[in-house]
């Protein structure tokens, strides 16, 4: 088993970490800017490092200050939670060439991965659908850009290969905006990615967000385990997060899981990953993958009983998968609030002193934060503080469970997004289930 892993993430996701390390008797190491010396998971672990000042490019996001807390503290391994350096290809790689354990996938897989147009093209050679597009980059031919827009037919979206974070991407409605368009996405796709590859696909105008999960080991053992519905967005955030997708048959989510599992074999993947679809009238389109844990990974625990963050640290180590396809049953249903610092209606970052907090419980509720009474969340990161789990036999169970965890949930001192979340998880729509991603804006009044 790794014996000490370095934690190279803040808040609740390092808090996740740190327990997953606890149960399998793993040392942790914290890291952590000059703001986070009180963050729950730096009070609670073996060892901490300050590696720099409040800005992420200065501390989370420095490679050689996490590398070299890593040399100081003796840590066999690297966990990179989600954002920050997660996907970062060059960091797995620095990492694994100082002597780490980088966990997550191999660095040539994170590339791979990371670039869109490669990504498609290994999925859909592998027989996972993708968006109808131009297959590959854009090139310079005028006509024939204007000729695979009208036979892709409009709207068409323009999409930077190396983009990332719901930017670098424009739809474009008729023929006359497109060549502009391509040259402001390519312009903008430049400045922001370093990289101005651009490539066009359909526009699905309701699609759902579906995502499959996927963990592999060392040794070619992939299995999938099942998929979220994550088409509560705002600007292309996530803010609830639920597994099974309602209406999603197990025939689709068979014949999905067989061909995603068969991509990521191929690829040589390895750790925990997701695949994002698009779902609309009835198909599966592929738009990237994600080659790290997410936010909303506990969902797919609380109806697997698996747990990937262990499982992650597990594969690490150089164990192989303990299960095969078949042992991964789905059992009942769960749903995930991101509970945010900030305004419930004007969606305005509300950091400071946490005066109360009082987590909710009983059957079915888990709550992943690392909020306590007195800890003051800091302005300079992520608004997240924390995530409601309800986990029911049935979605119905699992909505009433939310709705008793968000009465009982007690924050003061800062404003939080409950208000939105008791609002969503009584209108009829939401319990029906099965809403586009465009749906939760609509009803905001922001589209
Ligand atoms: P990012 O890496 O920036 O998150 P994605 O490729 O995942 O980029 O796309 C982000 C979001 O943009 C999707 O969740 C969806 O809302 C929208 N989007 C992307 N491609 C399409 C498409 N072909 N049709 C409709 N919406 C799309």
């Amino acid at each position: 088993m790794l014996e000490k892993v370095l934690i190279a993430n803040r808040g609740e996701i390092a808090l996740r970490v740190l327990r997953a390390c606890r149960e399998l008797d793993i040392k942790t190491v914290a890291v952590h800017s000059t703001v986070d010396a009180n963050l729950k998971h730096v009070l609670l672990a073996d060892e901490s490092v300050c590696i720099g000042p409040p800005p992420s490019p200065q501390s989370y996001l420095s490679m050689p200050a996490i590398i070299s807390a890593a040399e100081v503290t003796d840590a066999v391994a690297i966990h990179p939670g989600y954002g920050f350096l997660s996907e970062n290809a060059d960091f797995a790689e620095r990492v694994e060439k100082s002597g780490f354990t980088f966990i997550g996938p191999k660095a040539e897989v994170i590339r791979l991965m990371g670039d869109k147009v490669s990504a498609i093209k290994v999925m859909k050679s592998h027989g996972v659908p993708c968006v109808p597009g131009s297959d590959g980059p854009l090139g310079t031919d005028n006509d024939e850009n204007l000729r695979v827009a009208r036979g892709i037919g409009y709207p068409v979206i323009i999409k930077a290969s190396g983009g990332g974070g719901g930017r670098g991407m424009r739809v474009v409605h008729s023929e006359g905006a497109l060549l502009n368009s391509i040259a402001l996405t390519q312009a903008e796709a430049r400045a922001a990615f370093g990289n101005d590859q651009v490539y066009m696909e359909k526009f699905l105008e309701r699609p759902r967000h579906i995502e499959f999960q996927v963990l592999a080991d060392n040794y070619g053992n992939v299995v999938h385990l099942g998929e979220r519905d994550c088409s509560m967005q705002r600007r292309h955030q996530k803010v609830i997060e639920e597994a099974p997708a309602p209406g999603i048959s197990d025939r689709q989510r068979h014949t999905m899981g067989e061909r995603v599992v068969a991509a990521c074999a191929a690829v040589g993947y390895r750790s925990a990953g997701t695949l994002e679809f698009l779902y609309q009238d009835g198909e599966f389109y592929f738009i990237e993958m994600n080659t790290r844990i997410q936010v909303e990974h506990p969902v797919t625990e609380m109806i697997t009983g698996i747990d990937l963050v262990k499982a992650q640290l597990l594969v690490a180590a150089g164990e192989k998968l303990p299960y095969v396809q078949k042992d991964i049953q789905f059992r009942g249903h769960a749903i995930e609030a991101r509970i945010n610092a900030e305004d419930a209606k004007t969606f305005m970052p509300s950091p400071g002193p946490v005066k109360l907090w009082h987590a909710p419980g009983g059957p079915g509720i888990r709550v992943d934060s690392h909020l306590y009474s007195g800890y003051s969340v800091p302005p300079n990161y992520d608004s997240l503080i924390g995530k409601i789990i309800a986990y029911g036999d049935s979605r119905d169970t699992a909505i009433a469970r939310m709705k008793m965890a968000l009465a009982e949930m007690v924050v003061e001192g800062i404003k939080t997004n409950a208000a939105l979340h008791r609002e969503i998880f009584n209108h009829a729509a939401f319990r029906a289930g099965g809403l586009d991603i465009h749906y939760l804006e609509r009803r905001l009044g922001l589209k």
